[in-house]
């Protein structure tokens, strides 16, 4: 059978990014070797080690190398609060069109977590990647811009803003949302799901929020009504047998059931904002975001990163987890089609992790000597070799 070469771009990214990405790829160059396939890694660079070297942080070589390759890891980059440049992760989500951002929550045998039966976990976040308050339309309380938004709205609209307030737009569309809602329902008859719940605060923001919710439905019903059940459908007698239950909760209700219910929480389907909040949270209840793996996915383009972000106090120390990066790694496996790779990278993860090998974030909890970042991914690696 002829082995498929695949061109993946690869950004060591800040902080801890260089050595999570590193340990990350030789797990997967381990993997791959078992499995038929071969991957070329062409480097791209992002962030402060382009800046040094461009002058950009975001530099063109490094747009050209993922548009060649149309499949992307990337590890964290730094973005300063309230001031300074643009996020070069969201601008990297606009330019590519990655819309869905994928994020899977399950719990990994071996980790301590701070609920009772966090096995009860076992969740994927949709979140949409490209609308909302992420968007970036936002001005400084002392702009120009501000004091003519503040003044439009003002006369026109009797808005009664406050003449020292910074502005910034949410927006939500309907096209984005129904993309989105198509991706997670198609996602879920794929992997066989049992339910997709909308999470939003509608009942406040009813124009952006409320419309996410009332055009995920409109998809959701007009376009898979043999594949979903709602709860009304459930309470006129409808049986939901073999169906996806479609619901939707308010937010804010949702960050402590999924603390208190976590079982009643398959796909959660998400506008930018809240889906970035849930998966912290979300994360917490298997451990930590350290272990999380994401997908951005576009039509055309697919950029693959961990959840957690630069954690600049462990740069360089050989202290920070690579398991985030790792699943990141292996949802990129998949989505190229190495599903065998990804299965024996997942297997040997579990397997170090049962054996109580873990780095500090994580072993200061099962009360065992932390493993460095090197020696975990070594361990995952044999664990790869000797399967
Ligand atoms: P963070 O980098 O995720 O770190 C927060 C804390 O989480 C760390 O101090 C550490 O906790 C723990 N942690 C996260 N990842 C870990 C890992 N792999 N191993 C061990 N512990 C880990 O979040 P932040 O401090 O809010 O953000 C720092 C920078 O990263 C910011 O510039 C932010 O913009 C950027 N960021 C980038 C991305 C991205 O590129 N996609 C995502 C998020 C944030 P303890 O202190 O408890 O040990």
């Amino acid at each position: 059978m002829a082995e498929t070469r695949n061109r993946i771009a690869y950004i060591k990214g800040d902080g801890i990014g260089p050595e999570v990405v590193e340990s990350s790829m030789s797990v997967v160059n381990a993997a791959v070797k078992k499995s038929s396939g071969i991957i070329e890694w062409v480097e791209a660079k992002a962030g402060s080690e382009a800046e040094k070297e461009y002058g950009d942080r975001l530099p063109e070589e490094c747009i050209n190398t993922i548009k060649d390759c149309k499949v992307a890891i990337k590890g964290p980059i730094e973005t300063p609060v309230g001031k300074g440049f643009k996020s070069i992760n969201v601008r990297l989500r606009l330019l590519f069109d990655l819309y869905a951002n994928i994020r899977p929550v399950k719990y990994v045998q071996g980790i301590s977590s701070p609920i009772v039966n966090p096995e009860r976990v076992n969740m994927v976040i949709f979140r949409e990647n490209t609308d909302d308050l992420y968007r970036g339309i936002e001005w400084k309380s002392d702009s120009a811009e501000a004091g003519k938004v503040r003044d439009f709205l003002n006369s026109n609209f009797n808005s009664g803003i406050e003449n020292d307030a910074g502005i910034g737009i949410k927006v939500i569309s309907r096209a984005k949302t129904e993309r989105i809602t198509r991706m997670a329902l198609k996602y879920a008859i794929n992997h066989n799901r049992r339910s997709i719940t909308i999470m939003h605060k509608g009942n406040i923001m009813k124009y952006t929020e409320g419309a996410f919710r009332e055009w995920a439905y409109s998809v959701a019903q007009n376009e898979f009504r043999d594949r979903i059940v709602t709860e009304s459908d459930i309470a006129s007698g409808k049986s939901a047998s073999g169906k996806i239950l479609f619901n939707d909760r308010i937010a804010d209700n949702m960050f402590q059931q999924i603390i208190t219910r976590p079982e009643e929480y398959d796909i959660i389907l998400a506008p930018n904002l809240n889906g970035d909040y849930i998966s912290d949270a979300a994360g917490a209840l298997i451990g930590n975001i350290g272990v999380l793996g994401g997908a951005n996915i576009g039509d055309e383009y697919a950029v693959f990163e961990a959840v957690h972000g630069t954690a600049p106090k462990y740069a360089g120390k050989n202290t920070a987890n690579p398991m985030g990066m790792m699943k990141a790694c292996s949802l990129m496996l998949e989505h190229i089609g190495m599903g065998d790779a990804a299965s024996l990278m997942d297997n040997a993860i579990s397997a170090v992790l049962e054996k109580k090998i873990a780095t500090k974030d994580i072993a200061r909890y099962m009360g065992t000597e932390p493993a460095g970042t090197r020696e975990f991914s070594d361990a995952v690696i044999e664990k790869i070799n000797r399967t």
